[in-house]
């Protein structure tokens, strides 16, 4: 076993410094949950390297860590809420956001996450289990640009994969009030990380935050 303390917390640092985070609830869930986890067995010693790594050979990346870091930030989270993801990985931002929202016992949230791709749902089932997340987070197999009716309206959906459009289906299951996170524009190129706000049924706030490069969104909305 590999001791990443002093990795992880050089790395908190430099957010720090940078700015990149300013709430301390996103550096604490940072801390928690261990991204060692989450990466692919080979990759094991890169966990703390700030760069996405490659999830086994199905063409998709789990997030550089400060970009993980940045979503919670851009989340606006606190306890209780509950969460829609699309686009579980390798399942360590739902856990980040987990650790986030779930700490109080008297006031607990929850996650849903989407997967489209079936090699990677039991992969984030194993690394949520292993992490002692697996019953504040459910892993969902489909098409997340549908979204997840069961469980609507959520109070924050935020999607990992960049899409040419914010997917209808999902601002008709976020609540009044609740914030959308989405990387906008084309795979290849950097895309704009996007929050929405949904004032009421027929009006949102657009902000930009920042230049991302994900993978592309798949599915009925997607590319
Ligand atoms: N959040 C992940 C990393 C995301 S990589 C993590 O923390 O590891 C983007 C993921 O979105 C990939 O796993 C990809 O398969 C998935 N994806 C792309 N389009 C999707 C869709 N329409 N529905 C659900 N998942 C999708």
């Amino acid at each position: 076993m590999i001791d990443f303390t002093e990795q992880k917390e050089r790395l908190i640092e430099y957010y720090c410094q940078m700015g990149y985070v300013k709430d301390q609830s996103s550096i604490e869930a940072f801390r928690c949950v261990p991204r060692e986890n989450f990466v692919p067995p080979n990759q094991i010693s890169l966990a703390y390297i700030d760069r996405p790594l490659s999830l086994m050979n199905t063409g998709q990346t789990i997030s550089a860590p400060h970009m993980t870091v940045m979503i919670l930030d851009y989340l606006e989270l606190k306890a209780g809420l509950k969460i829609l993801e699309v686009g579980a990985g390798s399942g360590y931002q739902a856990a980040l956001i987990a650790s986030a929202i779930c700490s109080d016992p008297l006031n607990k949230g929850h996650v849903y996450t989407v997967e489209i791709v079936p090699e990677l749902i039991k992969f984030a089932q194993n690394n949520l289990k292993k992490s002692g997340l697996n019953e504040d987070v459910t892993v969902i197999s489909g098409d997340g640009t549908l979204g997840y009716p069961e469980q609507a309206p959520y109070d924050r959906i935020i999607l990992t994969a960049a899409g040419p459009q914010v997917p209808p289906p999902l601002m008709e299951q976020l609540k009044i009030g609740g914030i959308l996170v989405i990387p906008l524009g084309r795979p290849g190129l950097w895309q704009q990380m996007t929050r929405i706000r949904k004032l009421d049924e027929n009006k949102i706030k657009e902000e930009l935050l920042s230049s991302v490069a994900f993978v592309p969104l798949r599915g009925k909305y997607g590319y």
